[in-house]
């Protein structure tokens, strides 16, 4: 999709800090962070969020979670502990809709939560 900001990310127009890619995922560093380790998570299809699934997506959506489990696994926030969030909606404060998994984790104690 021409406007989509994670689309342009896919296609190498805008620069992102990217951890891992196949051909139906691209994982990449939150340019906001909200923890100490903050990765998104994005099926290189366009979708714009749960509501435009369908069926045929089951697999690709059962995909971003084992994504997420292994780049948490391979960056090391795995064993203390980490959040995978997905907003969906206006309400959920979605503000890039193009599907997506937030991964966030890293923190040393818990006063240091901040989501
Ligand atoms: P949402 O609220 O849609 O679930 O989260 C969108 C996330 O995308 C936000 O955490 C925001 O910081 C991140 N983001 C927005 N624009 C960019 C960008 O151009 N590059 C990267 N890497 N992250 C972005
Ligand atoms: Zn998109």
């Amino acid at each position: 999709m021409e406007s989509c900001i994670f689309c342009k990310i896919i296609k190498g127009k805008i620069p992102g800090k990217i951890i891992y890619r196949d051909t139906d995922v691209i994982v990449f560093y939150d340019i906001s962070p909200k923890a100490p380790v903050h990765f998104l998570v994005v099926p290189v299809k366009h979708l714009p969020s749960l509501r435009e699934v369908n069926d045929e997506d089951q697999k690709l959506l059962g995909k971003l979670l084992f994504t997420a489990r292994k780049i948490a696994e391979d960056l090391k926030i795995a064993g203390s502990g980490y959040k995978v969030v997905m907003n969906n909606g206006k309400d959920a404060g979605q503000l890039v809709y193009h599907l997506h998994l937030h991964v966030l984790g890293g923190w040393r104690k818990k006063e240091d939560w901040v989501v």
